[in-house]
């Protein structure tokens, strides 16, 4: 049987949205298939007493996606609009050189230029200056302190996908929908109630549907399959209809479900289902986080008044270093709801949460939630002095996407060490802003403990490349391997866009539908009406079926080029002014090897299982890279945590070159309830030969015991290996791993200070983390001999 639509795409984002308008622009019959709702105006939640009425994604309906992976914490939106719906308006493109490697022949900034243009003109652009009023307090400050900081060139306002026009008074778009004007009132990442952003659901969707697109939503695509002719049937949950499965075939299917979404949907349909098996290995390679950084301003001097205005309006451009060394970075303001002032008062305290590290993001959702739902004064009042900070920059896009071996759960593998020079030049600059405001700069806690990054921006995972060998996808966003199958969304950018990247999701989504559309109408010459500036771009074309529709709408004014707000950015030579904040970390590398046994009860007999796990030869050892990002941070807080990176060997567990660490936590001297006492811990999440995931779970108690045995104390970490990914999962051994003196004489020799070259520094920083490491043990094994 033949298909039943010419076109069905999967998602309505930036992606989704544009693919949708121009194929049924074109005359093809387009289904569309969204997972969230439709949010008419005024219907964006607003009950600030229960995250689940409205707000989470869960059970097929909220318009936030929050997901807390292992290796990366994700927001993206559920609804008929996709990311448009919550996003922070903000268009830019990104500089020249960004296509320079990474992105297949034929991308540039000149090749791409036309069709940002287009969707600059689709989505009504500009920045806050063309509102024609006064210009919000907080952008006001930013001007200021970028000219305090020395960064007044490198200072722009961005272009808005927000409408200016007078308030209150709703009047036609070019496209006939209805919009009021901005009201200032800074709910842009939460829904805004009365339509003055310009949400993809007001322009390429409408036009898509007043172009007889069928638009589906609660409907969440769950298995794509080929036809045995040509097409494929899409399944769907209909989550409107009790999460009955539904089906749905077309010639052609464009999947535009997000970064994340689209990735995993095409892992589960070729590991999973076994439905798309010549899909390249290289799916969920090439992940990149776009260098999102998440920071906040506590206690401004002057009133900073986060809720007044959209919820960014000025960007600040970092460009440092040469080649591989270059770190290249944008830095916005944010501001955030009224409403939402306590909730990141919540987060201030974050810092001090004192629990093991596993269990912090849970023990964060509990503080939100215990948080009151009403606001105090003092709470309202505090919050206008609070402010966001938003950096994105160029990653090294050297992320993986993929699903956990048994379990089928999706995982990020991200690795933070070699994109910590980024990192650690937002989190300097961050600190110089606030300063510069009067203000405490306070971080991310799942970055500060765990050194999780929150990404908002998330790009790559199923990536563009000329041959399969490299990536996932052709140039022109065709799945290498299955013909008729694209994605045209985040998922395809081969690298990070360093800036927000909306429009180039939209610009390349634009470029490979209209390839798609020559393709399947047989016009080479067919381009976006509004581009062309013809009444419809089928108009001139073949017709591709009998069933298409002659448009009679009038000619649409022709696209015109758009200046760049960032051309106004100068870059001195040499790059912009270095940051006064040292931010100095560490690294060091450790060895321990011991015994354990399996099954042995009670698991807490640690010497037992040790004696067991030696006399039948079951050894363990871990070769660790730690590393301390920050290290007044790390002196500073009292959880003291490092990244953990290595290998680990457990006998019969992994094979004898051991398993990779994956995102271990290391945690020195953790205060206990005793001031004599303390604990390090060790977090070693590894999978194992069998494919089901482990935590080696050790700490090493450091306590003035009868005998004067520090050497000893320090040195023997009582181990419980768990079947699971925390602390509550079940032991199946346990053991001592000891740090014998050959290994800790050679780990002396690994120390190494990073983010300084200057001798001094790096003398002081060892003296720094020597006199804590000595302070602990004084206070622990000196103390009690003396008072
Ligand atoms: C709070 C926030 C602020 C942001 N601010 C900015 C900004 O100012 N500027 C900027 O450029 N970017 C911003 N972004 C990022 C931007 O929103 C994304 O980069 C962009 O939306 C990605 O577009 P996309 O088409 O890849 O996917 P999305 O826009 O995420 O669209 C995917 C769509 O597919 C749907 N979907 C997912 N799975 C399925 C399925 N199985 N079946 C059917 N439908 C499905 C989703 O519900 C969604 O509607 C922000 C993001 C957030 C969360
Ligand atoms: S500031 Fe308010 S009115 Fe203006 S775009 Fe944002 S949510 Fe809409």
């Amino acid at each position: 049987m033949a298909p039943t639509y010419d076109a069905l795409v999967i998602g309505t984002g930036f992606g989704g949205a544009v693919a949708a308008c121009r194929l049924a622009q074109a005359g093809l019959s387009v289904r569309v298939l969204e997972r969230g709702l439709r949010y008419p105006k005024g219907s964006f939640p607003r009950d600030w007493s229960n995250p689940f009425n409205g707000w989470l994604w869960r059970y097929g309906q909220g318009l936030f996606d929050v997901k807390l992976l292992p290796g990366m914490s994700i927001v993206q939106a559920a609804g008929y609009g996709g990311g448009s719906l919550i996003y922070a308006n903000v268009h830019l493109r990104p500089p020249a050189e960004t296509f320079d490697s990474d992105w297949p022949e034929g991308y540039s900034r000149a090749a791409l230029d036309p069709y940002c243009d287009l969707v600059a003109y689709m989505l009504d652009l500009q920045p806050i200056t063309a509102s024609g009023r006064d210009l919000p307090t907080k952008t006001q400050r930013m001007r200021e302190v970028a000219r305090k900081l020395g960064r007044e060139q490198q200072f722009f306002y961005p272009d808005l996908a927000v409408r200016f026009a007078s308030r209150g008074e709703p009047m036609p778009n070019k496209f006939g929908v209805p919009q009021e004007g901005c009201n200032g009132c800074g709910e842009c990442d939460i829904g805004c109630n009365v339509r003055a952003k310009n949400t993809l659901d007001l322009n390429y969707l409408a036009v898509a549907e007043q172009n007889g697109a069928e638009m589906t939503t609660q409907a969440e695509a769950t298995r794509i399959e080929p036809l045995s002719s040509a097409g494929y049937r899409v399944t769907y949950t209909d989550h409107a209809a009790d999460g009955a499965p539904r089906t749905v075939d077309a010639r052609r299917v464009f999947l535009c479900a997000g970064t994340v979404n689209t990735t995993e949907l095409l892992l589960r349909c070729r590991d999973q289902w076994g439905t798309l098996p010549r899909i390249s290995d290289r799916l969920g390679c090439r992940y990149s986080a776009n260098g999102d950084f998440l920071a906040f301003a506590f206690d401004t001097r002057e009133v900073w008044d986060p809720a007044e205005g959209p919820t960014i309006t000025t960007s600040l451009v970092v460009d440092q270093g040469q080649g591989k060394d270059k770190t290249w970075f944008l830095f916005q303001e944010g501001g955030h709801p009224g409403q939402a002032a306590g909730l990141l008062q919540v987060l201030d305290l974050g810092r001090d949460l004192r629990v093991p590290a596993d269990l912090l993001q849970k023990e964060l959702v509990r503080a939100l939630r215990r948080r009151s739902p009403s606001e105090s004064d003092l709470q309202k009042q505090k919050g206008r002095f609070q402010a966001v900070f938003l950096a994105m920059g160029r990653d090294r896009a050297n992320g993986r996407l993929a699903l956990r071996p048994l379990s089928g759960d999706m995982e990020v593998r991200w690795d933070v060490p070699s994109n910590l020079p980024l990192y650690r030049t937002q989190e300097q600059l961050c600190q110089d802003i606030a300063r510069a405001l009067g203000a405490r700069a306070v971080f991310n806690p799942l970055w500060e403990r765990l050194h999780i990054p929150v990404s908002v921006h998330n790009l790559g995972g199923c990536t563009m490349a000329e041959e399969p060998a490299y990536g996932v996808l052709t140039p022109d966003g065709e799945v290498h391997g299955h013909p008729g199958l694209y994605v045209l969304d985040g998922a395809a950018l081969p690298a990070s866009t360093g800036v927000n990247p909306s429009s180039t999701i939209a610009a390349v989504a634009e470029r490979n539908v209209e390839a798609a559309i020559r393709e399947a109408l047989g016009h080479p010459g067919w381009t976006a009406p509004e581009r062309a500036g013809t009444p419809s771009g089928r108009a001139a074309a073949e017709p591709f079926r009998a069933s298409m529709r002659m448009s009679t709408r009038v000619a649409p004014p022709k696209v015109v080029p758009r200046e760049d707000p960032m051309r106004s950015v100068v870059i001195p030579e040499g790059g912009t002014v270095l940051s006064p904040t040292p931010v100095v970390g560490l690294r060091f590398t450790e060895r321990m090897r011991g015994f354990i046994h399996p099954g042995h009860e009670p698991v807490t007999d640690y010497a037992g299982a040790e004696h067991e796990g030696k006399s039948q030869g079951r050894g363990a050892e871990f070769t660790l890279t730690i590393t301390l990002t920050n290290l007044d941070r790390f002196l500073a807080e009292k959880a003291h945590a490092g990244i953990a990176q290595g290998t680990v060997h457990v006998h019969g567990l992994t094979p004898p070159g051991g398993a990779e660490v994956e995102r271990g936590v290391f945690n020195l001297f953790v205060d206990t309830d005793s001031y004599y006492e303390r604990r390090m811990l060790y977090l070693l999440p590894f999978t194992g030969l069998d494919g089901e995931q482990y935590l080696l779970d050790g700490y090493k108690h450091v306590r003035d015991d009868d005998g004067f045995d520090m050497w000893a104390d320090t040195s023997t970490l009582y181990t419980v290996i768990r079947r699971g990914g925390d602390r509550g999962s079940p032991a199946v051994a346990s053991g001592i791993i000891r740090l014998g003196m050959p290994d800790f004489l050679q780990q002396l020799t690994t120390f190494a200070v990073l983010g300084t070259t200057s001798p001094v520094a790096k003398a002081h920083a060892l003296k720094r983390f020597g006199s804590m490491f000595m302070g602990n043990l004084w206070d622990v094994f000196a103390r009690t001999k003396l008072e």
